[in-house]
C-alpha cells in the first residue's frame, strides 16, 4: 500500500519538470518582455531542433560532424527556391496563395537533407577522428560555397527574398508569437518523435555504437548502417528546421549561415550536455538568450566578434569544471516498464530452457555442428594460428586451453567474424561463416563474450540485455518516431526474457544498475546474459573466470553447465584447469597456433604434450 502511493508521488513528481517546461513554454510570448525577445525565443527554438539533431551524431552515436549547418541550409533553400524561384518566378502563382506549398516543402527537404546526410555519412563509414572531422568540415564549406556561388538559383549573396510566411488558407501567421509557436510546434513534434526513436532498437544501437562499436557489432547490430542512419536522421532533423527557419525569416541568403555557426551549434550540445535529451534544449537556451542579452554590452557592440568568444570561454571554463555539459540526467534506452524486482504475482513465467533455446531445435546431441577446417590467421610476420581443425558438437561444452598467446582468443575472433582467418574454413550448421561479418556471424546464433568484459557502461545491466535483442526487435526509423504499439509489445517481451535471464545468471536484482557500478564477479554475468540474450545456439567463452575468487568460480562451473544443459553448446577458453577438466565434456589444447591434443578431459591429462607445453610452461 505505502510503496504503491510512493510509487505514485514520485511518479507525479517526476511530472513536475515536463509541465513546467510546457506551461514556461506555451507562455513565453505572454511573459517576454516585447517582440524582440519573443523573436529571440523562436531563434532559442531553431537552435534548439538543430542542436538535437547534431546530438544524434555527436552524443549518441559518437560521430563527429564540423559542417553540420550544411544540412539546415539544403533545407532551407529546398523550400526557398521551390517556393519562390519556382512556383512564384518560374509558374507565377501568388506568394499569398502558397501556404499549402509548405508540406510539399518540408518532404522535399527532408529528403534533400537525409540524402545529403547519406553522401556525407557513406565514405565517413571508414574514416575515424580527424580524418571524419575534416572531411565533415569540407562537405559543409562545399555547400556553404555553393549557395553563395550559384547565383542563377540560390542569388548569390543577395539571396532569396519575399518567402511567403506561414499561414493557413488566408490567415497569414506573421507576428512574432505566432511564428513562435509554429516553431515550437515543430520542436515538440521533434522532442517527441526523438524520444521515440532514442528509447528504441535503434536509439540503443546508436549508444551501443558509441560505447563500443566491436561489441555492438558482436550483438548482431549492423554498426555501419546505423552509423548510416544517424547521419541521414540527423541531417533530416536540419533539413526541415531550415525550411522552419526560411518561412519564419522569409528571406535567406549566406550569412545566414556562417561558418562559425557550424562550431556553435556544436559547442551548445557539448555545453549543455552531449548524450543527454535535455542537454541541447538547455544549451541552445542559455546561449541564444545570453547572446541576445550580451547584445547590449558595449564591449561587444565595439567588437561583436567577442560574443562567439565568450561562447569559447563558457565551453572551456565548463569542460574544466563539469567535463558532460550542464545536464547530467542519462538517457533512458528504453520505455518499456522494467519488470518489478520480484516476480509479479500471476504472472507464469516461462522456464529458462524457453527462453534460452525457443525454437525447437531439430539436431541430434553428438553431431557437429560447428566445424573449423585448417583455419589459420597471421599477423603481419607473426603466425597466431598455424592450421587448426577441430568441431564442436550438439549439447557439449568444449575446452579450450592452451599457454598464454597459444592463440586461443585469436582462434574466438575468428570464429566470430571479429577477425578474418588468413586460411581455411569454418562450417556453421552446414553454412560457411567464415568471412561473414561479426554481427551476421552473431545473427546466425553465435555468440560471445570477451577475454576482458566489455560491456556498454554507461547503460544499465537492462538496456544491455536490450542490445542483446537487438535482431528481433529492430524495425522502421518512423515506426519507433510513432511509438507503435507493436514495437512497445515487442519490448516488453524482450525486457520480460531479460529478467528471466539474469534471474537464471545470478544477478536478478542487479537490473536496473548502471552496468559500471557492478562488482566485477557481477559484470562476467551479466556478460554472459547479454550473450544468451541474442538467443545462440553456441556460446562462445573467453575466460570468464579470469579474476574471479574460488567460490565464484565454482557457481560459475554451474552456470556454464546449466546454460548447456537448458540447450545452448560452449566452446570455453579457460586458464583455470580445475574448472575446465570438471565442466568439459571434450577438450582441445592449443599451442603456437596449432591443436597438439584433443580428447576428453582424462585422455588430455595424460597427453605427454600436454604436460609439456601447457603444464610445463606454467609451472
Ligand atoms: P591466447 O588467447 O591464447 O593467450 P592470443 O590469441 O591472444 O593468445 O594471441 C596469440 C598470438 O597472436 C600472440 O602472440 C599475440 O601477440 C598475437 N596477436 C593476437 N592478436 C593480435 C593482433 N591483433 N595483432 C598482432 N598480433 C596479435
Ligand atoms: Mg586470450
Amino acid at each position: 500500500m505505502t510503496t504503491s502511493t510512493s510509487a505514485t508521488s514520485s511518479r507525479l513528481l517526476r511530472l513536475i519538470p515536463p509541465a513546467v517546461l510546457a506551461i514556461v513554454a506555451l507562455l513565453a510570448p505572454v511573459l517576454l518582455p516585447g517582440d524582440r525577445w519573443v523573436r529571440v525565443a523562436a531563434l532559442a527554438l531553431i537552435y534548439i531542433a538543430l542542436a538535437s539533431g547534431l546530438n544524434i551524431l555527436v552524443g549518441l552515436t559518437g560521430l563527429l560532424d564540423l559542417g553540420f549547418i550544411a544540412f539546415f541550409i539544403v533545407g532551407a533553400y529546398t523550400t526557398a527556391i521551390l517556393t519562390v524561384r519556382l512556383f512564384v518566378d518560374q509558374l507565377g502563382f501568388d506568394p499569398d496563395s502558397l501556404w499549402w506549398l509548405f508540406p510539399v516543402s518540408l518532404v522535399a527537404a527532408l529528403l534533400l537533407a537525409g540524402i545529403a546526410g547519406a553522401i556525407i555519412g557513406y565514405p565517413t563509414l571508414r574514416a575515424r577522428g580527424d580524418y571524419l572531422a575534416i572531411m565533415t568540415l569540407a562537405f559543409g564549406e562545399i555547400v556553404r560555397i555553393v549557395s553563395i556561388n550559384w547565383i542563377d538559383l540560390t542569388g548569390g549573396s543577395v539571396g532569396i527574398r519575399n518567402i511567403p510566411p506561414f499561414g493557413v488558407g488566408s490567415v497569414e501567421l506573421v507576428s512574432p508569437a505566432a511564428n513562435y509557436y509554429v516553431v515550437l510546434a515543430m520542436v515538440v513534434v521533434i522532442l517527441v518523435a526523438l524520444a521515440g526513436v532514442v528509447a528504441s532498437p535503434v536509439g540503443r544501437a546508436w549508444v551501443a555504437i558509441r560505447e563500443d562499436e566491436l561489441v555492438a557489432s558482436s550483438m548482431g547490430i549492423r554498426t555501419r548502417r546505423y552509423k548510416l542512419l544517424a547521419y541521414v536522421c540527423g541531417a533530416s532533423i536540419a533539413g526541415v528546421t531550415g525550411v522552419f527557419f526560411a518561412h519564419m525569416q522569409q528571406f535567406i541568403n549566406p550569412d545566414s549561415f556562417t561558418l562559425e555557426d557550424n562550431f556553435i551549434v556544436l559547442s551548445l550540445v557539448i555545453l549543455g550536455g552531449a548524450g543527454t535529451y535535455w542537454g541541447p534544449v538547455v544549451g541552445a537556451t542559455l546561449w541564444i538568450f545570453f547572446q541576445a542579452i550580451a547584445r547590449d554590452w558595449t564591449i561587444v557592440q565595439e567588437h561583436p566578434e567577442f560574443r562567439t568568444g565568450f561562447l569559447a570561454l563558457i565551453v572551456i571554463v565548463l569542460m574544466i569544471l563539469r567535463p558532460g555539459g550542464i545536464v547530467s540526467r542519462r538517457l533512458k534506452l528504453t520505455r518499456g516498464s522494467t519488470p518489478a524486482e520480484t516476480k509479479p504475482e500471476g504472472v507464469i513465467m516461462p522456464p529458462v530452457e524457453n527462453v534460452i533455446t525457443p525454437a525447437a531445435d531439430s539436431v541430434a546431441p553428438g553431431t557437429p555442428v560447428l566445424v573449423v577446417d585448417g583455419v589459420g590467421r597471421t599477423f603481419g610476420g607473426l603466425t597466431a594460428l598455424g592450421s587448426v581443425s577441430f568441431e564442436v558438437r550438439r549439447g557439449e561444452i568444449l575446452g579450450l586451453m592452451g599457454p598464454n598467446g597459444a592463440g586461443k582468443s585469436t582462434l574466438l575472433n575468428v570464429l566470430s567474424g571479429v577477425t578474418k582467418p588468413s586460411r581455411g574454413t569454418i562450417t556453421f550448421r552446414g553454412e560457411r561463416i567464415d568471412g561473414l561479418e561479426s554481427d551476421r556471424v552473431s545473427v546466425r546464433g553465435i555468440a560471445r563474450t570477451f577475454q576482458t568484459v566489455r560491456l556498454f557502461w554507461d547503460m544499465t545491466v537492462l538496456e544491455n540485455m536490450l542490445v542483446g535483442a537487438h535482431e528481433r526487435l529492430r524495425g522502421w526509423v518512423p515506426a519507433f518516431a510513432l511509438r507503435l504499439p507493436r514495437h512497445r509489445h515487442d519490448e516488453s517481451a524482450a525486457l520480460a526474457e531479460a529478467g528471466i535471464l539474469l534471474e537464471f545468471a545470478g544477478v536478478g536484482e542487479r537490473r536496473n544498475d548502471r552496468a559500471s557500478s557492478l562488482s566485477y564477479d557481477a559484470q562476467r554475468r551479466v556478460e554472459i546474459a547479454r550473450a544468451l540474450m541474442t538467443r545462440p545456439s553456441i556460446l562462445l567463452l573467453d575466460e570468464p573466470a579470469a579474476g574471479m575468487n574460488e567460490s565464484e568460480t565454482r557457481e560459475l562451473a554451474s552456470l556454464i553447465t546449466a546454460i548447456r544443459d537448458a540447450g545452448t553448446d560452449i566452446v570455453l577458453i579457460e586458464h583455470d584447469m580445475d574448472l575446465l577438466m570438471s565442466v568439459s565434456d571434450r577438450i582441445v589444447v592449443l599451442d603456437h597456433g596449432e591443436v597438439i591434443a584433443s580428447g576428453t578431459p582424462d585422455e588430455v591429462r595424460r597427453e605427454p604434450a600436454v604436460l609439456e607445453a601447457y603444464l610445463g610452461s606454467d609451472a
